[in-house]
């Protein structure tokens, strides 16, 4: 059996690890003419759910590197007003906190990866297998091919036209600086949010446990930082909105490079209706991409690459048909991955200055 995985991210890379592990032919291509290609270093909670698809998928050789490159993310989450009173908490979590661009390149060792070549279309064969097109000309077959080309997804665009992003017209923006003992005490707990007049700000640390270069040489090599979420309902510069708040706040906003700044605009895809199961199917964001807010769109994309794994390894030891497999996979797949971005859009209102009506959500182009 050979598997063409389209997008070397989180989901894509776990993927093609799991299967390479169980000696199942995989090739991965990844439009990013590197992995350094885009600045892709924030800060992400792993669940439970998360950290075992992790497990599954990795050798055993890696899960040490796994645990060394996390940090612990237990204790309540205080609120605090913008003059750093406490004025409540939001319970207690516990996840770990990891670095996705450290995830991603402890996800790309082994794995071959063929960068800057972009999927572009496939075909189904009469036989049943797909041929796939990329960009430079070049065409490979796959008994089983996996989008998982994120919230763009131009494999999604061929298998499912009527699946697409939809824009919440919200505007998140987030940002990380290097972590100094008094941006530290800002979180004493699992996270803080921040209330201010006309902003809410939610400050998280990463704390690797061990520095990753020394965690493995090969990982990059990234220092403890403080990262800052907010989703801003004024086209004002942030500088502006936090003007009068606590100097220890408005510094984490002026140490911040604008390098490592991230504007987005949140955009969801739900998981709607099915197609009819066959050698192409759908992974991670291509799929379900959910809103920063649920803080479960890599745990998801992880996840789906678990229990893809297993259902291909059951079909490469004969128990079951490749259609079965993927028929199986996408039927669990569709109902956790609906319900992991109607949480993300129910826990979104939480991010907003004064927890404002629930978001508008209208369709967009890709
Ligand atoms: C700011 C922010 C914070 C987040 N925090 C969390 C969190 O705390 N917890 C959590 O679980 N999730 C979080 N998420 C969500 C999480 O990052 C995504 O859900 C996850 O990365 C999705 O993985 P993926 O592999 O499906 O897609 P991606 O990581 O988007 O990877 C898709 C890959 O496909 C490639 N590609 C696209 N088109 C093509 C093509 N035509 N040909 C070849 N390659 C292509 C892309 O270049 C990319 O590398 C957060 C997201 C953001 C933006």
């Amino acid at each position: 059996m050979r598997v063409v995985v389209i997008g070397a991210g989180l989901g894509g890379l776990a993927l093609a690890q799991g299967l390479r592990q169980a000696g199942i032919e995989v090739d991965v291509s990844e439009r990013d003419a590197g992995v350094h290609a885009r600045f892709q270093g924030y800060r992400i909670g792993l669940s439970e759910v998360g950290v075992a698809a992790l497990h599954g998928c990795l050798p055993a050789s890696s899960h040490p590197v796994l645990d060394a490159i996390t940090g612990d993310l237990a204790g309540d989450r205080v609120v605090l007003d913008h003059q750093l009173r406490r004025v409540g908490d939001l319970g207690p979590m516990t996840a770990l906190a990891a670095d996705r661009h450290v995830l991603r390149h402890l996800l790309l060792h082994g794995v071959d990866v063929r960068f800057d070549r972009r999927f572009t279309g496939y075909q189904v064969r009469q036989d049943g297998r797909v041929d796939v097109h990329f960009a430079d000309g070049a065409t490979t077959t796959a008994d089983l091919l996996v989008g998982a080309d994120g919230i763009g997804s131009a494999v999604r665009a061929a298998l499912a036209p009527g699946i697409e992003p939809e824009d919440t017209g919200i505007r998140f923006v987030l940002g990380r600086t290097p972590l100094t003992d008094r941006f530290a005490r800002l979180v004493p707990g699992a996270g803080t949010v921040v209330r201010g007049p006309g902003l809410t700000l939610m400050l998280g640390l990463m704390r690797f446990r061990v520095p990753p270069r020394q965690a493995a040489p090969w990982l990059p090599d990234t220092a403890d930082y403080l990262r800052w979420v907010c989703m801003p309902d004024s086209p004002r510069p942030l500088p502006e909105l936090v003007e009068g708040w606590h100097p220890d706040l408005r510094e984490v906003l002026d140490a911040t490079s604008a390098t490592h700044t991230t504007h987005l605009s949140i955009r969801v895809v739900r998981p709607s209706t099915r197609w009819p199961s066959g050698p192409v199917t759908l992974l991670g964001d291509a799929i379900h991409a959910t809103s920063p807010s649920g803080g479960n769109g890599a745990n998801t994309a992880l996840r789906d690459a678990d229990l893809l794994r297993r259902k291909l390894i059951d079909v490469a030891r004969g128990r079951i048909s490749l259609l079965d497999a993927v028929e199986d996979y996408e039927r669990q797949m569709f109902d956790y991955g609906a319900e992991a971005v109607a949480r993300s859009l129910d826990a979104l209102p939480a991010f907003l200055p004064g927890r404002a009506d629930q978001p508008r959500v209208s369709p967009v182009r890709s």
